[in-house]
């Protein structure tokens, strides 16, 4: 028999504020000494009252507004019960049947509509440790991660393929990264994957009467790998006339297969109820439209911009925008290139087709290498040193990203003071002279 794959997504973002969801502690878990970062409130001790974070409310709905959602006035928190270690309170809270943001779309390069269904708030669980010590095996709890902001965003069942789904979660971290709000970095746990699968036999309408959900899964690829696996597991037991269970189930890469984990929880099962402790939000619309114009230019407009402005081809448009490093980078050399009559185009061309290293190539070695004028430094240390602070204190947000280890920071700093410079100092020199004003 024949069968349409029926795939919907769940997929957790952790925001990059600076403290906690509903507590003061600093946001940063990964890699920190174990429950270095605690309180009353994101250990759940009774009696201790959680306080949102503006900024992490606002950066969910920033990332609802880039998927063309649209922002309930009226909103709320609500509890959501069930037991695990490293749950500390005995529920999270996240939002249910009001979230901050809801009914959007994203359009994939066929077309393709993929509807939203909503962006919503909630807090991050502790993590367990599962370790020898002195030949016992123990489980221990970090809860440093217990109340880290979390957006969740949830998909309909749109896919019909593991490249869907591919291409739709390139474009979401994306654009959580061009909002600033997010660092979405899988390796470290910022983005997590949640595929739900189940097989549509030709003919059929509606959707399949069961749902299988692989949790927690921290890479694309090995998301692509489990949609392939249940696609085939779920194949063979319909061919066998049979149904496969309502579940949920875990990627396991050493073995290569999902395994399954529990019983899927129904809604009822999590027995949500209105937060007591954090009354409802209501939001005015002059607070949202001025949310709204704090969003950046997004990779989709950023793309049809460097296409129209510069009259690059739609593929050297879409690597120039990959990230904003990259695409500032392109800009400012675009600029640098006017100066000595070097178009656009073959810019771009360049970039993208000797595949420069942009982490380590700088706006005036391109230049060099497309047979610009040649600079020597001609300005005293004590002048450019003065130059330079100036464009550190122009650029304090690119200063802030470049100490936070945004190394490709840097270049932007660079290209600016090479402007500013007009070609007195080399660009090796700025760049060790920053370096050291950094440190
Ligand atoms: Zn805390």
């Amino acid at each position: 028999m024949k069968y349409t794959p029926v795939i919907g997504l769940e997929v957790h973002v952790e925001l990059n504020t600076k403290s906690k969801m509903f507590c003061a502690c600093a946001n940063d878990w990964f890699g920190t000494n174990p429950n270095s970062r605690t309180c009353p409130v994101c250990l759940g001790l009774p009696g201790a009252l959680p306080v949102p974070n503006k900024k992490a409310i606002e950066g969910c709905i920033k990332i609802g507004m880039a998927l063309g959602c649209s922002i309930p006035l009226l909103s709320k928190f609500d509890r959501k019960n069930y037991f695990y270690p490293d749950l500390a309170k005995g529920y999270q809270i996240s939002q249910y049947d009001q979230p901050f943001t809801q009914n959007g779309s994203l359009t994939l390069s066929t077309g393709k509509k993929i509807t939203i269904q909503r962006a919503h708030m909630e807090e991050d669980t502790g993590k367990l440790l599962h370790e020898t010590i002195e030949g016992r095996k123990v489980s221990l709890i970090d809860f440093n991660r217990s109340g880290v902001p979390l957006v969740e965003i949830v998909t309909g069942p749109d896919f019909e393929s593991a490249e869907e789904v591919r291409e739709y979660l390139q474009r979401l971290q994306q654009i959580v990264r061009y909002l600033g709000v997010a660092d979405g970095d899988m390796e470290k746990g910022g983005m997590r994957l949640e595929p739900n699968i189940s097989l549509r036999k030709d003919g059929q309408t509606g959707l399949p009467n069961y749902k299988v959900e692989v949790k927690n899964i921290n890479s694309i690829s090995f998301v692509e790998k489990a949609i392939a696996y249940e696609i085939k597991r779920q194949a063979e037991i319909l061919d066998r006339g049979e149904t496969p269970a309502q579940e949920t189930r875990g990627w396991d890469e050493d073995k290569k297969m999902t395994i399954s984990q529990r019983s899927k929880e129904e809604a009822a099962d999590y027995r949500y109820f209105p937060e007591p402790d954090i009354p409802p939000f209501v939001w005015t619309e002059k607070y949202v439209e001025n949310l709204r114009s704090e969003l950046p230019e997004l990779p989709e407009a950023k793309m049809a911009r460097f296409m129209k402005a510069y009259g690059l081809s739609d593929y050297n448009a879409e690597i120039l925008t990959r990230t904003t490093d990259v695409a500032n980078y392109f800009e400012e050399t675009v600029k640098v290139g006017h100066e000595h009559g070097i178009e656009a185009t073959k810019i771009a061309n360049t970039i993208v087709n000797k595949k420069i290293d942009i982490e380590r190539i700088l706006p005036a070695a391109l230049i060099k290498d497309l047979k610009a004028a040649e600079v020597t430094d001609t300005l005293p240390l004590d002048e450019l040193h003065t130059v330079l602070k100036s464009i550190l204190d122009k650029n304090l947000t690119v200063v802030s990203d470049y100490k936070n280890g945004k190394v490709n920071a840097l270049m932007f700093l660079v290209g600016q003071a090479m402007r500013g410079l007009k070609g007195k100092v080399k660009a090796d020199t700025v760049k060790s002279e920053l370096e050291k004003l950094l440190k």
